[in-house]
């Protein structure tokens, strides 16, 4: 029997679960649900409205989450929890532990399976982080985003007054990327290595210096970076800043000993951050799944859930055909 999915929100993120699940014929769409009027949300499934999600309990085997994390998220995954497994993409890297604590302690008391933080980073690139440091122990990691557009930050710059459109391409230091594996020593810290580029359509008459204070001052997604703003105006956006490609890579440069060096990578290249991104929280959905099957309850990241549970093959498959 398929894995019955439901959708909460539907920005990029939600639209792009709804496009991957066709890819899956192991699990089913249910339905979407919003804050919206549902007649506005162009889905080609069953739209409801979020306040009727309840009834939905025996209905959907997993929810997946897909609303922003600095606003939605955190109010909307706790609530959800009650009474729903759940997967999100939250990627607010410093406040993950919180958010796992939170999740984790409804989670148990309801017996649900909340899995946080799939995607890519987090998620994926979190996942090879850990095996590149645990086997090559001694050595550095480094991780490198885009060049491309950042749907976190973009969605962070959407919610400042006076930002009628916005968007946020963050750019590698290419250079310091060929040093790493040359074997050179740089000099690398996760913000001096990118830099932030916002492109802002404001609303009328918005104050533009209040704009651009509110964004280079944002904690956690600005505040540390250099950060530049522009403001262009609605024909540009249009033209020029609609895509969302997105990649980077995770790079550690170990030593196996005094003399050998090994470099892991791990990389992506995406056309469609979003639609890669729900692809991701699909595979993690179907651990969800399985993980509430075996009564495994609790919030679960990347790092709890064994690469099995992400494929619909059997273990038997899988030994034969990937091992
Ligand atoms: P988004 O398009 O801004 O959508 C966020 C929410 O806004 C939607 O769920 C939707 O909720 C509402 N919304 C969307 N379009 C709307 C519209 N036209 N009018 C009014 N409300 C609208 O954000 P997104 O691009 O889907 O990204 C969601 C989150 O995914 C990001 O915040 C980011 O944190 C996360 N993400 C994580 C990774 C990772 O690797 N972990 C990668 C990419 C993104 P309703 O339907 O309820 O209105």
């Amino acid at each position: 029997m398929a894995i019955k999915i439901g959708i909460v929100g539907y920005g990029n993120l939600g639209k792009g679960v709804e496009t991957e699940l066709a890819l899956n014929p192991d699990m089913e769409l249910t339905g979407v649900f919003t804050r919206r009027d549902p007649a506005q949300v162009p889905s080609n499934a069953a739209v409801y409205p979020l306040d009727e999600i309840t009834d939905f309990k025996d209905k959907i085997d997993v929810l997946i989450l897909c609303g922003g994390s600095k606003s939605d998220i955190p109010v909307q995954a706790p609530v959800l929890q009650q009474n729903f497994h759940t997967v999100n993409s939250y990627d607010n890297h410093a406040e993950i532990p919180a958010h796992f604590d939170s999740i984790n302690e409804t989670a148990l008391t309801n017996q649900t399976v909340g899995v946080i933080a799939t995607g890519w980073d987090p998620g994926l690139f979190s996942l090879n982080r850990l095996v590149a440091e645990s086997v090559l122990p001694k050595g550095e990691t480094y991780t490198f985003w885009g060049k491309g557009v950042s749907q976190g930050h973009s969605d962070a710059i959407r919610r400042v007054a006076g930002v009628k459109l916005g968007v946020q391409y963050t750019l590698p230091n290419d250079d310091l990327i060929t040093e790493i594996k040359e074997g050179k020593e740089v000099s690398y810290t996760k913000t001096s290595s990118h830099k932030r580029v916002c492109y802002v359509v404001p609303e009328e008459g918005a104050d533009k210096e209040g704009i651009t204070k509110d964004i280079q001052t944002m904690k956690d997604y600005f505040a540390e970076y250099e950060s530049e703003v522009h403001f262009i105006n609605e024909a540009e956006f249009y033209q020029q800043h609609t895509g969302m490609p997105h990649g980077g890579r995770v790079i550690r440069r170990g030593y196996t000993d005094e003399a050998n060096m090994a470099v892991y990578e791990f990389s992506l290249d995406l056309d469609s951050n979003p639609q890669f991104t729900a692809a991701a929280a699909i595979a993690y959905a179907r651990a969800a799944y399985r993980l509430a099957q075996e009564k495994q309850y609790g919030a679960k990241t990347v790092f709890d859930i064994a690469p099995a549970y992400l494929s619909p093959k059997s273990g038997a498959e899988l030994r034969k055909e990937l091992l």
